[in-house]
């Protein structure tokens, strides 16, 4: 049996909520008349979306994809998978894609490439943290949450084999 990884805190609850509090006065601004989807990445970013949706008053609408590029590991594999499933038509509404984390970018930018194809009106991106340094590339995130180091995170529904998703807070899982 390996031993328990350890978990250290990053990010608190508190500046989580401060980071939910302004990306959803910036979407609020930009979104306020345009019935937006908001498309969240699952399983990662269902605790983020579900914060930040409470914070937006106005009418949208929200599906779910599952879509990863991490198998069980710690480290992305490089292929993306997405599970299949029905989107609604997607033709000339506006698009926001809700992340948990930005890595290396592979999945964003196969998402962001799929959805782009199906001629949406806007097409934009929203990230709670992002993984600066481990870029493969170029992605733009136009609602960025947090900069977070080259250390494997989990919590705040982000987890490491289905565990640690219900922490409130986000940790960085040594190992
Ligand atoms: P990318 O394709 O940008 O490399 O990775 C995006 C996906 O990889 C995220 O949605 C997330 O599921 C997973 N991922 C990337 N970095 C981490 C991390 O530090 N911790 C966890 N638990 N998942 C990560």
């Amino acid at each position: 049996m390996s031993p328990e990884p350890e978990l250290r805190k990053l990010i608190t609850g508190e500046q989580i909520a401060a980071t939910v509090g302004r990306l959803a006065a910036e979407i609020r601004r930009d979104y306020r008349d345009k019935n937006p989807l908001l498309i969240a990445v699952l399983k990662g970013s269902f605790m983020f979306l579900a914060d930040l949706v409470r914070r937006l008053d106005f009418p949208l609408e929200i599906e779910f994809v599952r879509i990863s590029s991490y198998g069980g590991g710690t480290e992305s594999s490089g292929a993306v998978k997405m599970a299949p499933g029905a989107l609604p038509k997607i033709k000339g509404r506006h698009l926001l894609v809700v992340e948990d984390i930005i890595d290396t970018g592979l999945t964003a930018a196969f998402l962001l490439d799929y959805l782009g194809r199906k001629k949406p009106a806007s097409l934009k991106l929203c990230s709670l943290t992002d993984k600066v340094g481990r870029r493969r590339v170029l992605i733009n995130i136009d609602y960025r949450g947090l900069a977070v180091p080259d250390k494997f995170i989990v919590g705040y529904g982000i987890d490491r084999n289905e565990k640690y998703r219900h922490l409130p807070d986000i940790y960085a899982l040594e190992q």
